[in-house]
C-alpha cells in the first residue's frame, strides 16, 4: 500500500529549513551575534547617525570574536568557515545602520583578507593579528578622484628608493578612512606596465605625508567616516609592499570577490528586514476600514517582494558556496552583487511606499534603509561594471 495522498501533498507555507550551506554551529553564532547587535548597536542607531559609530565597537567586537570569525586561531580568529562571514555581515543589519555595517565589513572582509592571504608572517603579526583583536582598523584605498571604475586608470605610484617605496597620491570616498590605523593601498608601481604595473602596500596612517582631508558628507551610511586621503611624499619600507611587485591588480580583484558576495549577503539581509518591519506595519496600519495589507495590491507588492528576495539569497548562497569551496565564480559572483543590491534597493522603496507618510519619516527608519541601500549599486563596482563583467564572461 502507498503512502496516503493526503500526508504527501500537505502543503507547507511557513517551512523554516536551513539552507544547506549552514550548520547548527552557524545558528548558533548567529543568535549570539543577534543578541549582541540587537543589544549593544541597535540602540545607538539614531545616534550614530549623527556622530558616526565610535572606535570602541571594534574593540568590543574583536573582544567577542567578531572580527576574525574565518581566520585562523593561530592569529586570533575563531577558525570557522566563510559561511561565518555571512552570518554576520546578515547579522549586522540588525544594528539598523548601514553605515556600521559598512564600516565593520571594510574591517573584516575588504581591507585584511589581502593580508592574510597575500601577507608575509611578519606583515600578519603586525596588522592581521590587532585587527582581528580590534585594536587596530583597517580601511581599503582603491579609488581615486579620477578613477573609480577604471582601476587600472589609478595615479597614485609608489617609487622605490633605497630600501623604502615614495608613494605619492589621493584616495576618495574611503569608509574608515578616518579613524583607521592602516590601509590597504593600491598604487601605481610600474606606470607603462598596464594591469601588472600595480602593486598593494601597507602603509600606517600616522606616517608622515599621510593627509586626512575632508570628512564627506552622503546621501546615506552617515554612521560610517568616509575620507578624502592624500599622500605626499610617504616614505614606507621596502617590506610594505603586500603580495607580489606588479601583481596587485590581480590581487584586488580577487578581494572584490569576496567584498561583493558579503556585501550581497547584506543586501538580501537588509531587504529581508525592511519586508518584515513592514509586513508588520501593514498588518496594523488600518484604511478604509481594513489593514492595508489585505489590498489585493498590497498584498502583491509582498508577494512580489518576498520573490526577489528568496531568489536573491538562494544565488548568493549557492554562489558563496562555490567560492568556499575554491571556486572562482566571478560571473556568478558579479550576478549575486548585481542583483542583491537591486533587489535590496527596489524592496526598501517599496517598503518606503507601503508606510506613507510614515515611510518619510525618520522615526521608522524606513527612510534610512532606503537612503543606505543606495549605495550598493554603487559601490564595490556599480551595477554598470557588474554587467559589463557578466557580458564579458560570454566572450562579447
Ligand atoms: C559611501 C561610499 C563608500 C565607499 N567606500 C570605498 C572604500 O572604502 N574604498 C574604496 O576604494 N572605494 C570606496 N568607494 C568607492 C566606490 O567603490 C566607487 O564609487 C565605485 O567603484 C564607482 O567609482 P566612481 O565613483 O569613480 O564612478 P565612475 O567610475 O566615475 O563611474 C561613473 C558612472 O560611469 C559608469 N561607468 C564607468 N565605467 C563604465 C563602463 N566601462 N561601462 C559602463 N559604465 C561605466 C559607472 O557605472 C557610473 O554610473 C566608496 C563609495 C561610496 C559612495
Amino acid at each position: 500500500m502507498g503512502t496516503p495522498a493526503a500526508d504527501v501533498l500537505k502543503p507547507d507555507f511557513a517551512a523554516s529549513r536551513r539552507h544547506f550551506i549552514f550548520t547548527e554551529e552557524h545558528d548558533r553564532l548567529r543568535e549570539s551575534i543577534h543578541a549582541f547587535v540587537t543589544k549593544e548597536l541597535a540602540p545607538h542607531a539614531e545616534e550614530w547617525e549623527e556622530t558616526t559609530f565610535p572606535d570602541s565597537v571594534f574593540t568590543r567586537m574583536g573582544e567577542l570574536g567578531l572580527l576574525g570569525l574565518s581566520y585562523p586561531e593561530e592569529y586570533g580568529g575563531q577558525g570557522g568557515d566563510y559561511f561565518c562571514n555571512l552570518v554576520l555581515a546578515e547579522e549586522m543589519v540588525h544594528s539598523k545602520s548601514g553605515g556600521l555595517a559598512m564600516g565593520v565589513a571594510v574591517h573584516t572582509d575588504m581591507a585584511t583578507p589581502p593580508v592574510h592571504l597575500f601577507g608575509t608572517e611578519e606583515q600578519k603579526q603586525r596588522y592581521l593579528v590587532p585587527a582581528i583583536a580590534g585594536e587596530r582598523i583597517s580601511c581599503l584605498g582603491i579609488t581615486e578622484p579620477d578613477a573609480g571604475s577604471d582601476v587600472a586608470g589609478i595615479r597614485t605610484h609608489a617609487v622605490r628608493d633605497g630600501d623604502e617605496w615614495v608613494i605619492n597620491g589621493a584616495k576618495t570616498y574611503i569608509t574608515n578612512g578616518h579613524r583607521a590605523d592602516f590601509i590597504v593601498l593600491v598604487a601605481k608601481t610600474d606606470r607603462e606596465a598596464g594591469h601588472d604595473g600595480i602593486s598593494l602596500f601597507l602603509v600606517d596612517m600616522d606616517l608622515p605625508g599621510v593627509i586626512r582631508e575632508k570628512r564627506l558628507e552622503k546621501l546615506g551610511m552617515h554612521a560610517s567616516d568616509t575620507a578624502l586621503l592624500a599622500f605626499q611624499d610617504v616614505r614606507v619600507p621596502a617590506d610594505a609592499l603586500l603580495g607580489e611587485l606588479g601583481k596587485g591588480f590581480y590581487h584586488i580583484m580577487w578581494e572584490l570577490q569576496g567584498e561583493r558576495l558579503i556585501g550581497a549577503a547584506g543586501c538580501v539581509a537588509a531587504a529581508q528586514r525592511s519586508f518584515d518591519v513592514t509586513l508588520r506595519y501593514a498588518i496594523e496600519r488600518q484604511a478604509f476600514g481594513r489593514s492595508i495589507g489585505r489590498f489585493q495590491v498590497t498584498r502583491h507588492k509582498f508577494a512580489e517582494m518576498a520573490t526577489h528576495i528568496e531568489a536573491a539569497r538562494q544565488l548568493v548562497y549557492t554562489t558563496a558556496w562555490r567560492f568556499a569551496n575554491g571556486e572562482y565564480p566571478v560571473r556568478e559572483i558579479s550576478m549575486a552583487k548585481l542583483n542583491a543590491a537591486r533587489v535590496a534597493c527596489d524592496v526598501t522603496d517599496e517598503c518606503l511606499q507601503i508606510h506613507g507618510g510614515a515611510g518619510y519619516m525618520k522615526e521608522f527608519g524606513i527612510e534610512r534603509a532606503w537612503r543606505d541601500m543606495r549605495l550598493n549599486r554603487i559601490g564595490a563596482g556599480t551595477d554598470e561594471i557588474m554587467l559589463d563583467v557578466i557580458g564579458r564572461s560570454y566572450g562579447l
